[in-house]
């Protein structure tokens, strides 16, 4: 199901099986960070190393086991690792020869983050039926 509200829409992953990476900026209208969430079959790597001119990147990975290349240095990654990335920093994911590697990504500015979660949260009157 798809859905868009006056301050939100819900998507669906799409392109996961097919293309093995899907993009969520342009779908979900991101403002201020880019998210994909990527699938990359046994044995498989990115095929590029790669590092960013201002975004930095935090790797959640979600299923199996694999390999990560960071500035020359390899080691091994698994499920429930999170590892953030600075911006210049050369990188490169691969999957093991026998495990599906799963993570998403989600690409910000590096230091660009002005306050967060009881810093930035306001308390709103309306609420949801079950909270009465
Ligand atoms: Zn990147």
């Amino acid at each position: 199901m798809e859905k868009t509200g006056k301050n939100y829409r819900l998507s669906l992953l799409e392109n996961i099986k097919e293309a093995g990476r899907d993009t969520l900026h342009d779908r979900l209208a991101l403002t201020g960070s880019e998210i994909s969430v990527n699938e990359l079959p046994a044995g498989v790597s990115v095929p590029f190393v790669h590092a960013h001119k201002m975004n930095e990147e935090v790797y959640i990975v979600l299923e199996g086991k694999g390999q990560l290349f960071l500035d020359g240095e390899e080691f091994c990654i698994e499920k429930d690792n999170i590892i953030r990335i600075d911006p210049a920093a050369a990188r490169c994911f691969k999957a093991d020869d026998n495990s599906t590697l799963k993570f998403i990504c989600i690409q910000t500015q590096a230091n660009s983050l002005n306050q967060f979660t009881e810093n930035d949260g306001l308390p709103v009157e309306v609420k949801p039926s079950w909270l009465s």
